[in-house]
């Protein structure tokens, strides 16, 4: 198992799933002006299953936002910016659906890039939160779960294009770090 210890399993994550859908098609009074914004590419697993379960449908589109390099945070997040999104963003409410609030610099630069295509509001979806310090603090309004700071991996994230197709999330094992060589230098 490439995992040194499984955080949720893929019964846990269905069950934290169907909970998300419910406070979100609760709240969604007009489905019609929604618009969800998936982060790929690691929310596009949960995003998946989490659409499938609301209870109408709403439109979606998808934006790449990267930060990380291996394990760690690079600090820069670039994103690939659309310019067919900008015009679909404008009026409406957005759902953002990323995978983990960590250093919170991504969940930030893609907030600030809505933001300033003029949505009517913004809401934010996320699986995991980091127990950490972040390094920006975003409002998570529907939030998976909370965990430690370690790296994960599997249910869409993954490590260096690996281990995304695991059906639970778990550490990934210092074994699979070691072979792969991952310093803390960079
Ligand atoms: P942030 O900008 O908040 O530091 O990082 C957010 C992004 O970094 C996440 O959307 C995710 O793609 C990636 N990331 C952060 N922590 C982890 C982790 O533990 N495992 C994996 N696979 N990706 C992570
Ligand atoms: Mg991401």
């Amino acid at each position: 198992m490439p995992c040194s210890k499984i955080i949720a399993t893929e019964q846990q994550l269905e069950e934290i799933v169907s909970r998300l859908a419910g406070e979100i098609s609760s709240d969604l009074l007009h489905p019609d002006h929604c618009l969800a914004i998936v982060a790929l590419e690691g929310a596009q697993t949960f995003a998946t299953d989490l659409l499938e379960k609301l209870d109408c449908s709403i439109e979606t589109k998808y934006i790449k936002a990267a930060s990380y390099r291996q394990t760690h945070s690079t600090g820069k997040v670039t994103i690939q910016k659309d310019n067919m999104l900008i015009q679909k963003i404008c009026g409406r409410d957005i759902l953002l659906i990323d995978d983990i609030y960590d250093t919170g610099l991504t969940l930030c630069e893609l907030l600030k890039w809505i933001d300033s295509c003029q949505p009517k509001s913004i809401r934010t979806c996320v699986l995991l939160e980091k127990q950490i310090e972040h390094i920006q603090n975003i409002r998570i309004d529907y939030l998976g779960m909370k965990v430690e700071d370690n790296f994960v991996v599997g249910y869409g994230l993954d490590f260096d294009g690996q281990f995304r197709n695991l059906p639970y999330l778990g550490i990934l094992s210092e074994e699979i770090l070691s072979r792969y060589n991952v310093s803390d230098n960079f």
